[in-house]
């Protein structure tokens, strides 16, 4: 039945899709959208985005739940059975103006009143006890693989016995990650997992990498699966563009963890639209001297190896005009001062950094980096002048799926916290869990954590076959706004303690708010990536 009331759907989101095709068509280019359109049409895009990334993920977590155990069963047509009536609720509400009117999601009676027995009190009730039992965060819901168990077994446990006793003072403190942490990160193979063994990497699959990310993540954000997503977007990077030479030469040392990776590519003036960057790479004799400033680059002070996206081209000719560029320097290792740094190359220039303060996401700081004349040699650009922006492109598909896996991470632990808050609270004379209220609020959890965990993981096996970039994005929209809302319930459910330091809940609520902000901002990722792809699929065919 929910096959079905899906099927219907996606006629719907086509329906939209085209509407939205035809309000931004660009008349003087046929088969292309004009840029000012799809910005004057922004909030139907995002709506768009949005459910398209809820339609798959919950199509896809029917077909991997479908034949598991019942309470798996039950659990992902609850998640289907929100995003249809999600859709609907969306229609009725904004379905009149959006693109000249979409009328509602009309399902067949027997499809709807399947649609809302799925989560109807009856479906909270049933699926409570085997939730409450800590059901949503077993093995089985994982559904993964002997393989793949064994890896994601490997960092669960090196999670909690390794990183889980500095998850707390690395956060309260904004302290770095501690030295001893950072060789067990190499030792343990989380900074190689992203680099094929050719290269020194022990690159299984991108699954693989999502389960390392994801078990770090769920004990701390900044100083666990944050750690991996820097040598990820560098791999990628110079595994794309990267001569042989600088394949052999870099990798193996990313991997090892003898160089740590930051990535300056935000400036001051240029975040989201990285077309506009403004850093200057002047050619001189055997090679280019950078100037400019960066910000919000993290690890930048304990980093060996920054990979810095700068102007070689004019600023008229945009993205085009953008190369990439490995620069070294020195780490930065605590007793020493860790929020700022200064470095006089002996081959010319300087460079300079300071830490931004933030609100979560510690571990790592993030800072301003200011380059001085600074000089890299030519052996030290990544693929040709002007490849820049697709070479980093090739990072952030990367950098995408492993943020998804970050907030399901995120969301696991928040889920797990909230399970064991609800069972041991007692208010007015009963546990917060027998209240169903409460047991409605675990339900909808556990379900956004399905959908996004079960939808990265597939992205990650479209990855390993060389697609699965677009659905990078819809996962990574959809998980980092989850990881919002679930973390956020769930600090509700804790009540005053919610509030307090004292209960680790209150860190993975500060901490999901950056997600839907890095590696693609909300809006830039749904409009401009997500509606965009959609509505260039349309125009293509038309
Ligand atoms: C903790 C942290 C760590 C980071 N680490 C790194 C790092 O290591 N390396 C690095 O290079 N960068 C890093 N970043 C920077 C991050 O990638 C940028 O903040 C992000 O790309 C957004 O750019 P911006 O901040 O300039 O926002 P802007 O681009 O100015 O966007 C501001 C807002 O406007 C919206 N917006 C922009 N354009 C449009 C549009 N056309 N239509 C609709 N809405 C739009 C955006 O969605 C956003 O909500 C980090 C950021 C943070 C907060």
């Amino acid at each position: 039945m929910l096959d079905r009331a899906l099927e219907a759907s996606d006629v719907k989101l086509r329906e939209m899709t085209e509407k939205l095709a035809s309000a931004v068509a660009d008349p003087q280019r046929p088969g292309q959208e004009s840029a000012a359109s799809l910005n004057r049409y922004g909030e139907e895009a995002t709506l768009l985005a949005r459910l398209l990334a809820e339609h798959k993920a919950a199509t896809n977590l029917l077909s991997v739940f479908g034949d598991r155990s019942a309470d798996l069963t039950r659990l992902a047509r609850y998640a289907a059975a929100q995003v249809v009536q999600n859709l609907r609720a969306a229609l009725v509400l904004q379905g009149e103006r959006y693109c000249g009117g979409v009328g509602p999601l009309a399902l067949a009676a027997d499809v709807q009143s399947f649609v809302s027995a799925s989560v109807s009190a009856e479906a909270v009730e049933a699926l409570a006890p085997w939730l409450l039992a800590g059901g949503a965060s077993q093995p089985g819901a994982y559904a993964l693989g002997r393989d793949h168990e064994e890896v994601r077994t490997l960092f669960r446990d090196f999670a909690d016995e390794r990183v889980a006793p500095h998850a707390e003072s690395i956060h309260r403190h904004d302290r770095v990650i501690p030295e001893s942490l950072f060789s067990a990160y190499a030792e343990i193979g989380a900074l190689a997992i992203t680099i094929p063994d050719s290269h020194g990497g022990q690159f299984i699959d991108h699954r693989s990498m999502a389960l390392a990310t994801e078990e770090l993540s769920r004990v701390s954000l900044g100083g666990g699966g944050s750690v991996i997503t820097r040598s990820e977007i560098c791999a990628k990077a110079l595994l794309k563009g990267g001569s042989e030479a600088q394949k052999r030469l870099w990798l193996p040392k990313i991997a090892s963890g003898k160089e740590v990776v930051a990535v300056a590519v935000t400036e001051p003036g240029a975040g989201s639209d990285v077309a506009a960057l403004r850093m200057s790479a002047k050619k001189v004799e055997g090679g280019y001297l950078l100037s400019g400033e960066k910000t919000w680059c993290t690890f930048a002070g304990r980093a060996t190896l920054l990979l810095v996206l700068a102007r070689t081209g004019s600023a008229e000719s945009k993205a085009k005009g953008l190369t990439l560029f490995l620069a070294t320097k020195p780490a930065v290792i605590p007793p020493a001062d860790d929020r700022t740094f200064a470095f006089d190359n002996p081959r010319g220039g300087r460079m300079s950094g300071k830490a931004i303060p933030t609100v979560g996401y510690r571990g790592m700081h993030s800072f301003s980096v200011f380059f001085e004349d600074f000089f890299v040699a030519d052996d030290q650009r990544i693929g040709q002048e002007g490849e820049g922006f697709a070479l980093q492109m090739a990072g952030f598909a990367g950098g995408r799926i492993q943020t998804a896996a970050r907030a399901v991470g995120v969301m696991e632990a928040a889920l797990r916290c909230a399970v064991a808050y609800c069972q041991d609270r007692v208010v007015f004379g009963q546990t917060l869990a027998s209240l169903p209220v409460a047991r409605r609020k675990l339900c909808d959890m556990a379900a956004r954590v399905a959908l996004s965990r079960q939808m990265a993981y597939a992205v990650c096996d479209a990855m390993d076959e060389g697609h699965g970039h677009n659905d990078a994005s819809l996962v990574k929209l959809l998980s980092c706004r989850d990881a919002e809302s679930v973390t956020r319930e769930a600090m509700q459910l804790h009540g005053g303690m919610g509030y307090s330091e004292e209960f680790a809940v209150s860190r993975y609520w500060q901490d999901a708010r950056v997600l839907s902000i890095f590696e693609g901002a909300e809006d830039v990722l749904a409009i401009l990536v997500i509606a965009r792809a959609a509505v260039r699929e349309v125009l293509a065919r038309n």
